[in-house]
Parts: structure tokens; sequence; C-alpha cells
């Protein structure tokens, strides 16, 4: 499994010109890489790839940019390889979601500032990262994952620099510490509804500062262009920008965490994500808790610890179905409350949270996937069921979890 560790640098200001030469360096040649592209197609023939591309900037490096071999030569090679991809994304013309377009020009002070090293260029002792022409970097932490070190990208989000490190991890498959299944529902009044009677409150970062970040927008767009004050200002507006997704990562990456620790088996629905993104009503609330980040890590994180995410299809009525008669019925979101003419009365999120983990729990019994490890054998699958009764009625232990700060109401 490949994963990434991405560490804050703490540069010197020397470094830091070094690191704004590289990401210089690396936009440079992925136009020039464009351009050539572009003549080719412009003349009918046919495109160069990128390891042409390659050949063609190394020689006429030395003449024409003789500035390139300041840096370190992963710098450009990676930017063409971008380049590369970028075009076969786009000729393959097959991705989920939105089509893939022609790739753009990088503009400076828009494209994302990234430069890669490759893996026998760099070494990493402790807190420190040695990068070819500069040495030794301060990181904020060592490396955490042990593997194979695959590469690194060195790259600048507002005014801190970071690098993130490729690591190839051996999976080892190890059964999971508890034997306790959740569903859980996905919403934007209430982010996370477990089946287990719990929910979890995310923060919504991004409708905290809306105000501010609009009147740091004003100002930037009332300094003159080209100005120093212009400049100030478009760093401040980057700034909050920075702090908005900070916030939002460190809860995405606390919830998860703590979900693929405490279940062996997770079951949530397929939102359209892209589609709920589209909408001008729900955009803002879906990207401010960023379901689709959540969804993305519990797909590695409940493996790498021994559990199962299962993704309940798109059509299963999980918000319209009864739980206990199994019949559906039309709920509008305003309805809060699941009211069935059989008499039973249940929260609307945790009706459809018990629903999503009674249609995992069945696909998984008939497929029989085996990644589900400790339900395989006879005696486990009894303390599962004994586990299962659990999480309908007594309280479990969701409570005062350490090394977490995230907290788990009741529900409603
Ligand atoms: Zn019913």
């Amino acid at each position: 499994m490949l994963l990434a560790h991405k560490i804050r640098l703490f540069p010197t200001a020397e470094q830091e010109t070094y690191f704004h030469k590289a990401t210089g360096t690396a936009r440079f040649a992925y136009n020039w890489g464009l351009a050539q592209v572009k003549k080719a197609l412009d003349t009918k023939n046919k495109a160069p790839g990128w390891l042409t591309l390659k050949k063609q900037l190394n020689a006429i490096k030395r003449t024409e940019f003789p500035w390139m071999y300041e840096v370190t030569k992963c710098s450009p090679e990676a930017a063409l390889s971008d380049l590369g991809t970028a075009l076969a994304n786009f000729w393959a013309g097959k991705r989920k979601g939105r089509k893939v377009g022609f790739p753009h020009f990088k503009k400076k002070g828009q494209a994302k500032d990234k430069f890669y090293v490759s893996n026998d260029q760099f070494a990493l002792l402790g807190h420190v990262i040695r990068l070819p022409h500069i040495g030794a970097v301060a990181m904020s932490e060592p490396l955490r994952f042990t593997g194979k070190i695959m590469g690194a990208a060195v790259s600048r989000t507002a005014h801190h620099w970071f690098v993130s490190i490729q690591v190839e991890v051996e999976h080892t498959s190890v059964a999971h510490k508890s034997h306790v299944r959740a569903g859980g529902d996905l919403g934007l009044k209430t982010p996370i509804t477990l089946s287990t009677g719990k929910t979890m409150d995310a923060p919504t970062p991004l409708k905290q500062s809306l105000k501010a970040l609009a009147r740091a927008n004003r100002r930037l767009h009332r300094r003159q262009k080209g100005s120093k004050n212009r400049r100030k200002a478009a760093q401040e507006v980057a700034r909050r920008h920075e702090r908005i997704a900070n916030i939002r990562k460190d809860w995405l990456h606390k919830a998860t965490t703590l979900l693929a620790r405490r279940y062996s088996l997770i079951a949530i629905e397929d939102l359209n994500v892209a589609g709920m993104l589209r909408s001008r009503r729900l955009a803002r609330a879906v990207s401010d808790i960023g379901f689709g980040e959540l969804r993305r890590q519990l797909a590695y994180k409940v493996p790498a610890r021994g559990g199962l995410l299962v993704v309940v299809d798109r059509f299963y009525p999980s918000s319209r179905t009864c739980r206990k008669c199994k019949r559906v019925k039309d709920m509008p979101l305003s309805e809060r409350i699941y009211v069935c003419d059989c008499g039973h009365v249940e929260c609307r999120d945790l009706n459809a949270a018990k629903n999503l983990l009674c249609e995992a729990t069945r696909t998984v019994g008939r497929t029989g996937t085996k990644a589900c490890g400790p339900f395989t054998s006879t005696p486990k699958r009894r303390r599962f069921g004994a586990s299962g009764r659990n999480e309908a009625g007594s309280p479990d232990s969701d409570t005062g979890h350490s090394n977490n700060s995230i907290n788990l109401y009741p529900v409603c």
C-alpha cells in the first residue's frame, strides 16, 4: 500500500529561495512541454510523448536554459511526466465524473507551487531531510511510516512549505480488535449518525469565516494591481483559506481514525458527492464537511486495521425504509422523525444508519467476502451477534475514548 506522509518544513531564507526556483523551473518545464505538444498538434503532427520531450529538453537545456542547472534535475523531469499523465487522461477521455479537459498552461501565482524529488536524491535523518543543492532542511516531525521510500514532493500552501513523502508500506492482514459493527448515516444537519445511537459533530470552518473571508477578499480587490499591498492582501486571503482547510482536515482525520479503530465493519451510503457539489443549495455545506474525503480516508484506514468498509448502493432507500417492518415510504428532508404505520418511531438518521448496517450485513453475508476476517470463524460470529444486540439498546463505550478529541453525542 502506498502511503504519503505530509510534513511541514522550516526552510531558511536561502532554502526558501531555492524552493521558489525549483517550483518555477517545474512550471516552466511543464509549459515548455505543453507548448511543444501544441505546436506539433497545430502542424497536424503526432504529439511527442513525455520521454521524447525530456530528451529534447535535455538536449537544449545547457545552451538555452542554463539556469535549470541551479535546481534538482528531478524538478523539470517530473513536471514533464505530469504533463504526460495530463495528456494521457485527456486522450483516454474516461474518468468518473466531469470530462477531462486539455491541459492548460500553468500560471505563476495560480498554479500549485510544487516540485518532486526522486528517492535517490534525498535522505531522511530524524527531523531533517537532506535535499539536493541545499542540504538539511528542518521538518516538524520525523517520518511516521516504515517501508520503501518512493519519492517526495515539496509544495507550498499559503506561506508554509511541506514535503510529502511517499512510502510503500507492506500490507499485513491483521484481525480487527473490536467486534462492533456500525452503520453511519451521512447528513448535513448531523454529519455522521451511527447505528450505535451516537452522532459526531463536525466543525463548519468555512461557514464560520465567510464574513472575514469576504472582508479579506474585498480588501484584496481594492488594492492596486501589482502593488506590494495587493500581494500582502492576497497572502491574507490564502492564509484564511489554509486555516479553513486545516480545521476540516484535522476533524476528518480524527473522525475517520476513531471509526476505523472502533468498528470492525462500517457501512456507509454511496453519496453522490460530485452531484451534490453541483447543487447551489448543498455545495457549500457538503464541501465544508468533506464527505468525499471522509470516504476516501475510511477506504484505506478501515482495511489497514483489519476492518471492512461496506459502501451500500446509492439507490438503497436507507432513509425511507422502516427498520422494523421494512415498508418504504416517502420522507421529505423536513421530517426529522420516522413514524411508521406499524408503530415504529425513531430519529430519521438513526433509522437510516441501522438500515445501512442491516443492508451491509446482508450483502457481506451473501457474497461471503473474506475481507471481514473476524466474522468467519463460528465462535467469533456468535460474539458478533451479541454485540449486535448491544448496539440496539445498552450504551456502548463510545465516550471517553483516549487519544482523540472527537466527541460523540447521543442521537436527538
Ligand atoms: Zn414499520
